[in-house]
């Protein structure tokens, strides 16, 4: 192993063993666990709870409650939050996923955003509270690290609801665009209607999680790989609870009377490419742009506000001080 490896080489002479922080680095992260907050947001009725289902094979809305026609026109968008621990190999995750649903549905969506921008700076604001506090040590992050928003498969593009959303939220968040519902067109309408969204982000000025530039010395393979994902986006995807037996395998899918959708085959659809993305490639990536971007933005406008307060209240006691005078 690794480890043998570097005691081996201890004994020579010209070692001195900074080759094995990467060994620390992983063992102390290991130990105290991973975190990663997830929101999805779109009209209700999308698949956002399917799909967030399928990928982390878990279940995260058995107790949801489904409002009927009256109650949805009345609602405001609540916003739900779940907490799973996954385990795999001994690697502990706690995801919590941000659900926000009910949006879409009432008649009048203006500034629908709001409650989910609110939601983000909250989380913003305990962080920076916690961080200037005294327990500095054990914060509990629950800031929200990405938000997949989900296009409606219908229609010729984004909707002017769709573009506000998204430009509402690209300061505060990493927005990753997907199309929903993706077994309801063809693969040449999935083309056009991704050609279409990304025409839009740019005419519009939508600023969108930018995947990393791919360094020139990395592996073919990832580079290939860091290649199909920047096509492929907006991620078309198809969500399902339901395992079928396709081509004599068990699998998830939806069957229909002319045949079966795979969510994992991915000449249906970019499911395995956005679970790759979110999952085995740019989590940490996700983390870091919020802490080091959006957070940072959100902490430098703060102070800049609490300076500003100080001045203020120095500039009129001053001037209070020449009027006395
Ligand atoms: P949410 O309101 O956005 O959370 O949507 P749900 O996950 O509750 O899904 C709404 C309906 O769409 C359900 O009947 C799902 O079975 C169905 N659905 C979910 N994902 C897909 C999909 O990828 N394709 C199709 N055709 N239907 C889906």
């Amino acid at each position: 192993s690794s480890d043998e490896n570097i005691w081996r080489k201890s004994n020579e002479k010209e070692y001195v063993g900074f080759a094995t922080l990467p060994n620390q680095l992983h063992r102390k992260s290991v130990k105290k666990g991973f975190d990663f907050t997830l929101l999805v947001a779109g009209e209700s009725g999308l698949g956002k709870s399917t799909l967030v289902n399928s990928l982390f094979l878990t279940d995260l809305h058995k107790d949801r409650k489904l409002l009927n026609a009256e109650e949805r026109i009345s609602q405001t968008v609540e916003i739900t939050k779940h907490t799973v621990d996954i385990e795999e190999k001994g690697v502990k995750l706690k995801l919590t996923i941000v659900d926000t649903p009910g949006f879409g549905d009432a008649v009048n969506n203006t500034a629908c955003w709001r409650p989910i921008t609110d939601y983000i700076d909250q989380q913003f604001e305990q962080y920076f509270r916690d961080e200037s506090g005294l327990n500095r040590k054990n914060i509990q992050d629950n800031r929200v690290h990405c938000c997949l928003y989900f296009i409606p498969p219908f229609g010729h593009g984004l909707h002017p609801v769709d573009i506000e959303f998204m430009k509402a939220l690209q300061d505060k968040v990493n927005v990753v665009p997907l199309i929903a519902k993706a077994d309801c067109l063809t693969p040449f309408e999935i083309k056009k209607l991704k050609e279409r969204v990304r025409e839009e982000i740019d005419k519009y000025g939508i600023k969108i999680y930018q995947f990393p530039h791919c360094d020139s010395d990395e592996d073919e393979e990832f580079k290939q790989q860091d290649k199909e994902l920047k096509e492929s986006t907006p991620f078309a995807v198809i969500g399902s609870n339901t395992v079928v037996e396709a081509r004599g395998h068990r699998v998830r899918g939806r069957v229909y009377p002319w045949g079966i959708v795979e969510v994992e085959n991915p000449s249906h659809c970019d499911f395995v490419k956005l679970r790759t993305m979110l999952i085995r490639t740019h989590m940490h990536d996700l983390k870091d742009i919020t802490s080091d971007c959006h957070y940072e933005n959100y902490r430098a406008q703060c102070i800049q506000n609490m300076t500003r307060c100080e001045h203020d209240k120095t500039y009129t006691w001053s001037q209070k001080k020449v009027n006395y005078e």
